[in-house]
């Protein structure tokens, strides 16, 4: 059998890493694009030229710029997230933030000349020939210019968020990449620690999870600061902008409308007690009268062997297999190129991500595999994403940018086809039963840690509104939160959540939460879908994979699956298969 090298090649992208020569000279070039882009605004009159071959060309240079800027970006979010001690790294990072906002500053001129064309000739506007398969998105760029603030202002607040914005983000990964836990005797990264937290022995956990809970106290002040200084920018932004709800922003980058994330959360409202009764049934199983916040993962069971980095990679792409050979192909693609960074050792950031190099049209995964079979899932998830950017790189770069409960769906999925064979191919009870907790952890997880993570989020800019939100109010509001989501179920929460948890101090995306659920949901499906077609499913897949960039979710489930978002019926449905994994779980 062939072995995999769990560690990734960039030097295919640009050698030499930090120091790359290669890379300065791309940058250089980006550079001087952007400077072209914007001497390009003097000549292109919206009002008159927007049909014209100046207004395609125009277009056809933003979108090459916007390859190299996230061409860019990603090697670099590589490059940092190898080695958190690489100050070259740390460097670059800033520079291309600072590249990307005068793209933004290209782009946000862009979007106001588009709002300028009346009304009346808009729809003309965007059924010419060579705007009619990007309509969509110029629609939405002309939408958000009329909601923005004048575009001097509105450029002013890009550059300003270099350093008063984003630069809170950067601070966070910094100083999390810099702590270190001492367990018995042994130093740990932040990221290795959290994986001993799923340690089968209770009492392993809980002195993880207290050791971690020191250093995330230790370090609250800290936190505090990043976190509440990204609201208070992002809260004045909006205010300027005159928005006053604070999920208008995640919505309309996620492309759904209020209705149907209302409709997914009563869902979930009102169906949480089979989960309720999972977790106490859980609790019995380990001796507990009730579980605590580091329970809720535990496994039950110490049989479940561990697979080698080659054996997973293997399984992952056998199991693709069997829905679709060419997400199959594409995974052995991956792992032979040496596309993913999955070695377990120290310096590394913690986490997983996917990221893609447009330009380049290659992926790269990041992640630190240990062997378990959440690790297995973690490794398909990020397939699962690495897969959807590979079926968008032929069509147009405007319409390549999927939001991130979309992607989400790519990646779930991904992950629900690797999970449920891993239980059907259980070779015991024991194993079976242990496979199927992880499933139904996994429902847990989007129904109730995520939802504590939504409730949260929404009550913490509330208090934010009124002013700075202590470290110790920060707690209050988070175990408030974990009590609700978890119906108050367990014995002990987590109160520093808001500090460990890296996506609430994620400037690019608000709410990085709520699109989770979301995909998993929406995800559940399309796996029912395929399950249903067999064959024929694989076209219909990607058809809708390619579809995730031009369409709100509302208009891609219609069109794909021909369902109402808005309407409780399906979010119902869906959690009804994970309620039936439940039922299994308990008859085992
Ligand atoms: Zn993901």
């Amino acid at each position: 059998m062939k072995e995999y090298n769990p560690t990734w090649d960039l030097d295919s992208l640009f050698t030499g890493g930090s120091a790359s020569q290669e890379f300065r000279n791309y940058l250089n070039q980006i550079q001087t694009e952007i400077k072209q882009l914007e001497e390009q605004f003097i000549t292109l009159e919206a009002k008159s030229d927007i049909f014209s071959a100046t207004l395609t060309e125009f277009i056809k240079e933003l979108e090459e710029t916007l390859f190299k800027i996230r061409e860019a970006g990603a090697f670099v979010s590589c490059l940092s997230a190898q080695d958190v001690m690489d100050e070259g790294a740390h460097t670059l990072v800033a520079e291309c933030s600072a590249l990307s906002a005068s793209f933004n500053g290209v782009l946000t001129t862009f979007m106001q000349k588009l709002a300028e064309v009346p009304e009346t000739e808009w729809q003309a506007t965007i059924q010419h020939e060579a705007l009619l398969d990007i309509g969509y998105v110029l629609t939405e760029y002309r939408n958000k210019a009329q909601d923005l603030l004048a575009v001097e202002q509105e450029v002013l607040i890009n550059d300003l968020a270099v350093d008063g914005y984003h630069a809170w983000n950067q601070m966070y990964s910094t100083i999390v990449g810099n702590m270190k836990v001492e367990i018995e005797g042994e130093e740990y990264s932040i990221g290795q620690a959290s994986n001993l937290l799923n340690s089968s022995k209770r009492a392993t956990r809980k002195q993880v999870f207290d050791q971690l809970n020191d250093e995330w106290k230790e370090q609250a002040s800290l936190f505090a600061q990043t976190l509440n200084h990204l609201a208070g920018f992002r809260l004045q932004m909006y205010k300027h902008r005159n928005w006053e709800n604070v999920l208008k922003e995640p919505l309309s980058m996620n492309r759904m409308k209020q209705e149907t994330l209302d409709a997914m959360w009563t869902a979930i409202a009102n169906n949480k007690q089979p989960f309720v009764t999972y977790l106490n049934k859980k609790a019995e199983q380990l001796h507990l009268d009730k579980l605590s916040f580091y329970d809720v993962d535990a496994p039950i069971t110490d049989n479940v062997k561990k697979v080698s980095y080659t054996e997973g990679a293997n399984f992952i792409i056998e199991q693709f297999r069997s829905f679709s050979p060419k997400m199959a192909d594409f995974a052995e693609q991956a792992f032979e190129k040496r596309w993913i960074e999955a070695e377990d050792r120290p310096g590394k950031r913690p986490g997983g991500f996917c990221t893609s190099f447009p330009d380049s049209k290659e992926t790269r995964i990041f992640m630190t595999y240990s062997g378990t079979a959440s690790n297995i899932a973690t490794l398909a998830h990020e397939l699962g994403h690495a897969y959807h950017q590979h079926i968008m790189n032929d069509i147009h770069g405007l319409n390549q940018r999927y939001a991130m409960n979309v992607a989400e769906t790519a990646s779930t999925f991904a992950e629900m086809i690797v999970a449920d064979a891993a239980v059907e191919q259980a070779e015991t009870t024991e194993e079976k039963k242990a496979l199927l907790e992880e499933k139904v952890s996994r429902s847990v997880a989007f129904f109730m840690n995520i939802h504590a993570r939504f409730i949260f989020e929404l009550n913490f800019y509330k208090e934010r509104e009124k002013g700075f939100v202590s470290p110790a109010k920060l707690n209050e509001l988070m175990v408030e939160a974990q009590k609700e989501a978890y119906q108050d179920s367990l014995n002990e929460y987590d109160p520093y959540f808001w500090a460990s948890k890296l996506h609430f101090h994620i400037t690019g995306t608000p709410f990085y939460n709520f699109p989770y659920t979301f995909g998993y949901l929406f995800s559940l499906g399309i796996y029912a879908r395929a399950k249903e077609q067999g064959e024929g499913f694989e076209d219909d897949y990607i058809a809708l994979l390619e579809d995730t960039g031009r369409m709100s979710v509302e208009e891609l489930a219609m069109k794909h699956l021909q369902i109402d978002l808005t309407k409780p019926d399906f979010w119902e449905g869906a959690i009804e298969l994970c309620i039936e994994d439940v039922e299994a779980f308990l008859k085992l």
